[in-house]
Order: structure tokens, then sequence, then C-alpha cells
């Protein structure tokens, strides 16, 4: 599951935990993103942070991992290069690439977007006031997955973070603990 995740919170969990129960997965590897290559303008937290709090967010659960793949790959990131990384450290695993219906629709626009579909079966989770809709998507390269309504966005989180408002419940309680201690979001323009 390819994010920014910055930060992780509970709408990226549930989708990860469905995600893998309808379709039977083993592991679900959080791969946060280097430098996003669709976030260009705006400014995101440390690398270290969000690979930190995606650490935090999935420790208790058995079957969620976390990779340093985009974080440690200089550049901006590409899900054709992750895809490469993960397949050479996974050589035998079948691999499947979750990410928002939102990030989906952009596929197309994507460095290498043929090569995709022959590396991954594409994984697009709904979040409330998003449906795919895109044309020329291969029909059988996608999955569509209807998420529980869970209206969190991390833009969301971070604006009420440099609000002083809560951001319980929306982000695991560590995650919660370690925007506090690091002062994350406190300084933010967007
Ligand atoms: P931002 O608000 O900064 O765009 P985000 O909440 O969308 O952040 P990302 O790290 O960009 O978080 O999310 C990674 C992927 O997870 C995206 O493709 C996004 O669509 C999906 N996603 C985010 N929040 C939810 C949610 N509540 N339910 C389902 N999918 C979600
Ligand atoms: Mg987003």
């Amino acid at each position: 599951m390819g994010g920014t995740f910055d930060p992780i919170h509970h709408g990226h969990l549930v989708a990860a935990s469905e995600a893998a129960a309808l379709l039977d997965l083993d592991e679900v590897v959080f791969v946060p993103t280097g430098k996003p290559t669709f976030k260009q303008h705006q400014s995101v937290s440390a690398a270290e942070h969000r690979y930190l709090m995606t650490v935090i967010a999935t420790a208790s659960n058995p079957r969620f991992t976390v990779s340093r793949v985009d974080i440690d790959r200089p550049g901006l990131t590409y899900t054709v290069d992750t895809l490469r990384d993960l397949r050479d450290a996974r050589p035998d695993a079948d691999l499947y690439f979750i990410s928002g219906a939102d990030a989906i629709e952009q596929i197309l626009t994507w460095k290498d977007a043929p090569q995709l579909w022959e590396m991954a079966h594409f994984v697009a989770v709904t979040r409330p006031g998003h449906q795919l809709t895109v044309d020329g998507l291969p029909t059988d390269g996608v999955t569509t997955l209807e998420v529980p309504a869970l209206a969190i966005s991390s833009s969301d989180c971070r604006r009420r973070a440099q609000a002083g408002q809560p951001v319980w419940y929306l982000v695991p309680d560590g995650v919660v603990q370690y925007i506090a201690k690091h002062g994350l979001y406190r300084g933010l323009d967007e």
C-alpha cells in the first residue's frame, strides 16, 4: 500500500485491512513515498517522521510491515520503481498495489504506465465521495474495493494538529503522541 502517510490514519489502516481480508493477502507492505511526484508544490514532513509513524501504526498487526524502498531511493518516487524493488525483494510474490481510487485515477499519467499492469494487480479503495471514473483502464488489472465510510484524510489531521484540535481516534494513539512529541504540523502554512 503506497501513500504519503503524513500522517498515517485509520482510513489507511481500515483500507489495508479490508483489502487483505477480501483478497486473501498474506501481508500488506506499507510503502511511504520518498518525494511524492504529485505533491511537489506542498511541503511534506521528513521521510523519517512519516516512516516512523507508519511503523508505530502498523506494529501491532503481524500481517502489516513497512518498507523503506521509496524513502531510501534518491529522487522522485515512481510506482514502477517501487514495484521493481518489491519484486526484487520478494521474487515469488504475487503483488497487489493498493491505493485510493483518487490515486489510481491518475495511473495513466504515471511513469511507464503500460508496464505497471504486468508487475502488479491494482486495487483502488474508494473513500467517501470518490468513485473510480477513468476510461482506458484495463478492467482485469484494477479491482475496486469499497471500504467502510471513513471520512478521514491526512490533510484534515494536519489542519487539526496545527489548530490545536484533537486528532485522537483519527490516527492510532502512538501516532497522536508522536505528532505531539515532535511538534509536527505546528508551523504548517498550506
Ligand atoms: P492527503 O489528505 O494529504 O492527500 P491522504 O489522507 O489522501 O492524504 P495519502 O497518504 O495521500 O493520505 O493516502 C494514500 C492513499 O490512501 C491515497 O491513495 C488515498 O486515496 C487513500 N486513502 C486516504 N484516506 C483514505 C480513507 N479514509 N479511506 C480510503 N482510502 C484512503
Ligand atoms: Mg491524498
